[in-house]
């Protein structure tokens, strides 16, 4: 049994899918997880999380990202895609989609983000992966997972944690609606709540707290125990109907 949970950015995939890379098998491939050049202009996100510069930054990031991975106990793989705030130039697609081929040849279950929060690198992480996998039976394979912290901004559905329906806050349709912003047809997805045991509560919570340059621009901070709870008891997937 082999898996590959493909996050977009340094963190994305311990937050939103660590009941997965805990498994036997499990590799996290970061896809824009490249250093920028020395003289590269801090970017919007770098500013605000306080970096001094952001090669500096980012070498940072991808050892917080090994910490996290090994306190889960999986591989790391780490490409060298330059994220957003530091791009010159559009993704190139076709080179991205042959590297994901190469990837994914083997795998059992290929994870990739559903895109909650259309985030236009993982809205591309995901529509990369699906293309490598059109028409061939590796698509069975693919399965989405929610982006943590982008799917709690409202806190989970109904149907995850089992609450009463609010009646001036639907969480749910929010969700469905967040799908299809996404590019997603919730008809034709089946979800599945992954509920965290305690063993891997206390590893999710080590894990993250590994991306100690992250967490307070994500708004995730232990002191919120609401917050902090809903982020460590559940994961959210889905599967082609
Ligand atoms: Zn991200």
């Amino acid at each position: 049994m082999s898996l590959i949970v493909f996050s977009p950015h340094l963190d994305d995939g311990v937050l939103s899918a660590s009941a997965q890379l805990v498994r036997a098998g499990a590799t996290l491939l970061t896809v824009f997880g490249g250093v920028p050049p020395g003289d590269t202009p801090r970017g919007r996100w770098d500013r605000l999380t306080g970096a001094g510069s952001c090669a500096q930054r980012q070498v940072e990031r991808l050892a917080e990202n090994h910490v996290a991975a090994d306190i889960l106990g999986c591989s790391v793989e780490t490409w060298d895609e330059l994220e957003a705030q530091y791009r010159r130039r559009p993704i190139d697609g076709p080179d991205l989609v042959r590297r994901i081929r190469s990837a994914i040849g083997a795998v059992d279950e290929i994870w990739v983000p559903v895109a909650i929060g259309s985030h236009p690198h993982h809205v591309a992480v995901r529509d990369l992966v699906l293309t490598a996998t059109e028409d061939s039976e590796l698509r069975r394979r693919v399965r989405f997972h929610s982006d943590l912290p982008y799917s709690l901004h409202h806190g989970w559905p109904t149907w995850v944690a089992g609450t009463r329906p609010d009646p001036y806050l639907d969480v749910d349709g929010w969700m469905r609606e967040e799908l299809v912003t996404a590019g997603l047809d919730p008809e034709a997805l089946v979800a599945r709540v992954h509920v965290l045991d305690a063993d891997l509560r206390r590893l999710k919570e080590r894990a993250s707290l590994a991306y100690r340059s992250q967490m307070p621009a994500l708004g995730l901070d232990p002191r919120d125990r609401r917050r902090w709870e809903a982020f460590l008891g559940y994961e959210v997937s889905w599967v082609a109907a």
